[in-house]
């Protein structure tokens, strides 16, 4: 039977810990933790229901073990019917209400590699409004 300690020590060597090592500073490491293409992946075939759980799960995990999270929104999927549909800016305030932060991750989330430059800069623009006052009003910044 083989030990587990080796991949035990092995591991807490990766999580910074210091003290398996005499003399060896301990080291303070960051994570940033991150959620792509909110509201939801395949938002448009969701049930409204299930996109609010979705993000009400994400935003009370988040808050009630205080992590602190940004989520790159697809404006995109915040329209319904090709119009911006206030509910679901609504469900995205949810973040910003739990001190969340939200950043812009393009219009329709096209493919970086297979898109054209311009294009792709078009759709990220394109992606902005929302998000961009979003920060602003986070930022206090007033037009
Ligand atoms: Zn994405």
């Amino acid at each position: 039977m083989k030990s587990r300690v080796p991949a035990i020590l092995y591991l807490c060597l990766l999580m910074g810990s210091g003290s398996l090592v005499a003399n060896e500073p301990v080291v303070a490491r960051r994570m940033a933790i991150t959620f792509d293409d909110l509201p939801a992946q395949r938002a448009q075939a969701l049930p409204e229901p299930k996109i609010l759980a979705i993000n009400e799960g994400f935003v009370k995990t988040l808050t009630d073990q205080q992590i602190p999270a940004i989520g790159f929104v697809n404006e995109g999927k915040l329209h319904v019917d090709g119009a911006l549909d206030p509910a679901r800016v609504r469900l995205l305030e949810l973040w910003l209400d739990a001190g969340l932060e939200l950043g812009n991750h393009t219009f329709s989330h096209p493919e970086l590699h297979r898109t054209p430059l311009e294009e792709f800069q078009q759709d990220l623009i394109r992606g902005e409004p929302t998000t961009a006052a979003w920060v602003q009003e986070v930022a206090g910044i007033q037009e």
